[in-house]
């Protein structure tokens, strides 16, 4: 498909080209055809001319066979010698234009489809990754219930567990999903930004996880009040803190803390979350971020989750024109930082 696409539009280039060079061709070459008239007609080569074929020559002047050359006739082969020199000129510059200008939208074509065609081969693998972690629940979930199916001694209370089992994966499914369909829609949806007070947008996204951060007997320690304003949207601002949040509650051991810093520093303000978890192993950082991607620790630990919470945090800070970044190691904690730029605010 995209080598289709870049054949058309590297045709598309050349033919832009060629005819920019043609209807360039055609004008220098009116206007020089004009000039040359203009030119051999000058009072000065006029003379020249007549001194080297004088008017006054006799026939018996010339070779035989030889006729006197007319001073018209002349001037106008002189004037026809230079126009075709001219055509030839032009002819060779069009044709390199051709070659180099083939070569050029050809490279042209590349470098325009290139992000398309990257954007092409995300979206796809994203649709097989997608496939793959819907199909697996969904064949567990289907194996299972054929066999229960088959079993004519399958007791009510067997029955039941199956269905137990099947509504655990159908929630899990619900939360992939949901999760996809949100990642889904944060390309698409349009922002509200407004002035909003960042310690209100924590304090909500707080609440949100409370119960989580309870249950584990986790402590978040919390910026007292006042904070900077920027312009955002605010609820997907909380969003974002809340999947950060979550994160810490879920990957740190039971009775730690965790800590929410706001920093201010010039035009920007960095709001970073600090846990005491199992921190993240420099060499899976780069794709932390990635759709999908799971660290070792969550698969080995074996703790739910698809890998899409960070993707979306990210794609969330990226329409905010903020950075999300990382700074962690094996066995230290991690530290997840937002940036935002406060001319926004303005
Ligand atoms: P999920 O948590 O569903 O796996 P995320 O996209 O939220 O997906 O996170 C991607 C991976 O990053 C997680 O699987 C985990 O390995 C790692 N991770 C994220 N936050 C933390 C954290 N606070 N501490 C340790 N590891 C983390």
């Amino acid at each position: 498909m995209f080598k289709s696409a870049m054949f058309k539009l590297t045709i598309s280039y050349l033919a832009v080209l060629v005819v920019i060079s043609i209807f360039f061709s055609l004008q220098i070459f009116l206007v020089a055809s004009r000039e040359l008239h203009r030119s051999f007609n000058k009072p000065a080569l006029l003379q020249e001319l007549r001194q080297e074929f004088p008017a006054d020559i006799t026939p018996g002047d010339l070779l035989p066979g030889q006729k006197r050359p007319a001073l018209d006739a002349l001037l106008a082969e002189r004037i026809r010698d230079g126009r075709r020199q001219l055509g030839f000129n032009l002819l060779y510059l069009n044709l390199a234009v051709l070659l180099a200008g083939g070569a050029a939208s050809y490279w042209l074509a590349r470098w325009t489809l290139r992000p398309i065609e990257l954007s092409h081969e995300a979206q796809s693998r994203f649709a097989a990754d997608a496939s793959h972690e819907l199909r697996t629940p969904l064949t567990a979930m289907r194996t299972e219930t054929e066999v229960a199916l088959r079993d004519p001694r399958l007791h009510l209370e067997q029955a039941k567990k199956q269905l137990k089992s099947n509504l655990q994966e159908l929630d899990k499914l619900t939360g992939l999903t949901d999760g996809l369909l949100r990642l889904a829609r944060i390309d698409t949806e349009q922002m509200h930004l407004e002035p909003v007070v960042l310690n209100d947008v924590l304090a909500t996204a707080l609440g949100r996880v409370k119960s989580a951060a309870q249950q584990k007997g986790i402590q978040i320690e919390s910026p007292s009040q006042g904070g900077e304003k920027i312009m955002a949207d605010q609820a997907a601002l909380v969003e974002l803190f809340v999947l950060l949040l979550e994160n810490a509650i879920k990957y740190s051991p039971q009775k730690s803390q965790v800590r929410i810093v706001q920093k201010n520093r010039d035009a920007h303000v960095t709001v970073s979350i600090l846990d005491q978890g199992p921190g993240i192993p420099k060499d899976q950082q780069k794709n932390i971020f990635m759709r999908f991607y799971r660290a070792d620790v969550s698969r080995n630990k074996k703790i739910p989750g698809y890998g899409l919470g960070l993707a979306i945090a990210k794609s969330i800070a990226d329409a905010h024109d903020a950075t999300l970044s990382l700074e962690s190691g094996s066995g230290v904690g991690s530290t997840f930082m937002v940036t935002f730029s406060k001319r926004r605010s303005d």
